[in-house]
């Protein structure tokens, strides 16, 4: 009865499947409504989808008719996992009539007023909403986005250690094919292979992480002065993002106290707690040869992320690699958490998360 609807944007995609899988027993939130192309308009779900993921989609989606995207949107929360720029002139335009849009698209990442979220690591740029709302005039409508899938294993490593000035980071990415969405990469490209190349994946994993790991100064973010440098693969692996990353510090620190730094981190106060928020941010494995798609994109519900092999870097200061989930953590699960804060600090009028999270565990 308390719980919010929602209406998932792009739901018959690699990232929309994980939508109606993560939202399936959500305490806060419910499925009420799903979009798609029109190919997929008119059709029940069940229909329209592909499903690729384990199982069936839940029967109360499965009957849901699939929506064209100039519909009359009820639900009061939007998840959008639309192509760009489909999405670019849409999800303001839903913002202004009243929704609040958890994007996963890159099109207003970098807009001054938009928070770019991850909410363990900066759940505090989430009071951009109220520059937003003065700067669009919107009243009960916001936009907040999810980053770049690529970034989120980086951005989880350096957070702990932003205060040893964090000042050169060079990124090597083994990117799973789910994450160029369903149908993806052709088998024939893949593979037996590795694809140098992601249009677009370099600069967002540049840039991003500035915005992300950095301070909010009232009417917008400080980013963070940090050099980036990325270079990102395609390989053969469905789901996880792998990332051989070094860094250089100002300060730099001792290995033990990175691993420190990284084990005893426990999230942004404001992120604790919520449904999606993973109870350990950050796993690190001393074994030589993890992490591991396969072995370890599951960790935390897939809401963690995993690092190993650190080691000192004979042209930085220390080199590691780290793993995340890109459909869950670096994507719908992402985007959930985002709705997720939004609604716990009081965004959404007539929400209560304190009698949503009562009456679903009554
Ligand atoms: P996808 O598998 O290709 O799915 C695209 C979805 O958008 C489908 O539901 C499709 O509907 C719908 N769509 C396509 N063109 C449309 C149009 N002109 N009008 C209305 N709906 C349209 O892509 P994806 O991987 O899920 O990615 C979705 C978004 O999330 C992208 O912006 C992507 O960059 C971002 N993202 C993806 C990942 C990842 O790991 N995959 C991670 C982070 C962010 P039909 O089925 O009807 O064609």
């Amino acid at each position: 009865m308390n719980r919010l609807d929602v209406a998932v944007l792009g739901a018959t995609g690699a990232v929309g499947q994980r939508f109606i899988q993560l939202l399936a027993d959500h305490p806060w939130f419910r499925v009420a409504e799903v979009a798609a192309s029109e190919r997929s308009a008119g059709k029940t779900y069940a229909e329209a989808v592909r499903w690729v993921l384990p199982g069936a989609p839940p029967p109360d989606v499965a009957g849901l008719t699939v929506l064209p995207l100039d519909a009359a949107f009820r639900s009061p929360i939007v998840m959008s996992a639309l192509p760009g720029e489909v999405a670019k002139t849409l999800e303001p335009e839903l913002a202004a009539r009243g929704h609040v849009v958890s994007s996963n698209t890159s099109s207003h990442r970098m807009a001054p007023d938009v928070p770019l979220l991850l909410p363990e690591f900066n759940a505090d740029h989430i009071r951009l909403i109220e520059t937003q709302r003065k700067n669009r005039g919107w009243t009960s409508g916001a936009l907040v986005t999810m980053s770049n899938c690529t970034l989120v294993a980086v951005v989880a490593a350096l957070a702990p250690l932003m205060d040893f000035g964090v000042e050169k980071v060079h990124v090597v990415s083994m990117q799973a094919l789910s994450g160029a969405g369903y149908p993806g990469v052709p088998s024939f490209d893949i593979a037996d292979n590795v694809i140098p190349y992601i249009g677009g994946e370099e600069d967002k994993v540049e840039t991003e992480p500035k915005k992300i790991l950095g301070s909010p100064n009232g009417a917008g973010i400080d980013h963070a002065p940090m050099l980036i440098s990325a270079s990102c693969n395609r390989v053969a692996v469905l789901d996880g993002h792998t990332v051989s990353v070094s860094v250089g510090f100002a300060r730099p620190p001792s290995p033990e106290t990175i691993r420190e730094a990284w084990e005893h981190f426990e999230g942004h106060e404001m992120a604790r707690g919520l449904p999606s928020a993973p109870q350990r941010p950050i796993f690190y494995n001393p074994a030589n040869d993890r992490p591991q798609p396969r072995l370890d994109r599951d960790a935390g519900r897939g809401m963690s992320t995993t690092i190993g092999r650190l080691r000192p870097c004979a042209l930085l200061d220390v080199k590691f690699i780290a793993l995340s989930h890109n459909t869950i953590r670096g994507a719908a699960g992402g985007a959930i958490f985002n709705a997720e804060l939004v609604a716990a600090q009081g965004y959404i009028p007539g929400f209560n998360p304190v009698l949503a999270t009562a009456s679903a565990s009554a």
